[in-house]
């Protein structure tokens, strides 16, 4: 690869985004200058929250700017180094965007530790998304053995680790996706307890009998007609990690109904706990406790993990787009070299 291309936002999408609201630019490789490195993307990280930064709304983050590179999170090879403490060749990992290489002063990135394992799951289950289920099922979730944690979106990098901490500590875990292939996926491969299919008609009711106790977590990843569903089952004292609301991410969806009422009565009358948390507020306190339990896990296959990889820069606009849809099975990576 002797180009660099990288991919801006063309244009704000209004709901979902199509492959038009993405440009492709391409260019010289940058050289690195006093104190820089050059470093050349292997695996670019697609997450839910890019959506967020494709709005011009008020959020935790800034918006990408139109004509902005999309911001993301890669595993990248260092190939010149003008700084003292990186190597042609050290692997590191940052937020430097969707492109293909970089020539960035290293102050924001890290070098891959994993511990033996694949350098992706420093982008998955031992990365950003592995530790947004740990810290928020640690600080806010806090399963007790025999209790029912229920999680959505469970066959992605969160919700798979989500519902695999439940097991560890003694709990029942419900996971729901969408379709046979990713249901079959968490019963035999992930081992949860129950597994319920969203996109089926009788989701509620399914979910009602997976849950004869109750709901003691409900990890919150999606948000829509699965909260209408977990909400009827929730146990006094039942905690809330609002972690994400994929379902509303593209805007209002032709089902949604507004739920503040019931949920706010509900949390009144079952003294429910729900806190919502992004996970980089919880990295000076739990990180290292993550790496240190996690590693391990991993390393022995007792905490598993999909990834889901997808050839070229040029392709990530689609397997974004897809991912919104629930196209993607795993955590979705470009491999960008
Ligand atoms: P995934 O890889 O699981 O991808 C998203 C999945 O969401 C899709 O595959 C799809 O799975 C599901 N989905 C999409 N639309 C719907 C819908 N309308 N109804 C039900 N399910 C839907 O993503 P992640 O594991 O990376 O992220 C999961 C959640 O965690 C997201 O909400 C994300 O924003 C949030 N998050 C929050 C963080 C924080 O710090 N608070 C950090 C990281 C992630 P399916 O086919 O099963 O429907």
């Amino acid at each position: 690869m002797d180009t660099y291309s990288q991919i801006v936002v063309a244009s704000r999408p209004t709901g979902t985004p199509t492959s038009k609201n993405f440009r492709v630019e391409t260019g010289p490789i940058p050289a690195a200058a006093d104190g820089q490195v050059l470093l050349r993307t292997k695996y670019l990280s697609l997450d839910p929250y890019m959506r967020g930064r494709m709005n011009d709304a008020k959020s935790y983050a800034t918006p990408v700017s139109i004509g902005g590179i999309m911001e993301g999170e890669v595993v990248a090879e260092v190939l010149k180094s003008k700084h003292p403490d990186y190597r042609q060749g050290d692997l590191v990992q940052g937020r430097i965007g969707w492109r293909t290489h970089a020539a960035v002063e290293p102050t924001d990135l890290k070098r891959v530790e994993t511990g033996g394992n694949p350098a992706t799951t420093a982008l998955g289950v031992l990365g950003m998304p592995g530790f947004t289920a740990y810290s928020g099922m640690k600080v806010i979730g806090q399963p007790k053995p025999g209790e029912t944690v229920v999680v959505a979106a469970a066959s992605g990098p969160v919700g798979s680790l989500v519902g695999q901490l439940a097991q560890l500590s003694g709990a029942r875990a419900i996971g729901i996706a969408g379709g046979p292939e990713k249901c079959a996926y968490m019963r035999d491969e992930l081992k949860f307890d129950a597994v319920i299919d969203h996109r089926a008609d009788d989701m509620p009711e399914a979910l009602a009998k997976s849950c004869p106790d109750g709901i003691d977590v409900y990890f919150e990843n999606v948000g829509g007609p699965i909260w209408q569903a977990v909400l009827p089952l929730l146990n006094r004292y039942a905690r809330i990690p609002a972690c994400g609301l994929i379902a509303h991410y593209n805007g209002p969806g032709a089902a949604e109904q507004d739920s503040l009422s019931s949920t706010m009565l509900a949390m009144v009358r079952r003294s429910l706990l729900m806190r919502g948390f992004i996970n980089t507020e919880f990295v000076d306190d739990h990180y290292d406790d993550f790496m240190r339990d996690l590693i391990p896990l991993v390393a022995c296959g007792h905490i598993r993990y999909r990834e889901d990889i997808v050839d070229g820069l040029n392709n990530a606009p689609e397997a974004f787009i897809g991912m919104l849809s629930g196209r993607n099975f795993g955590k979705l990576l470009i491999r960008v070299s």
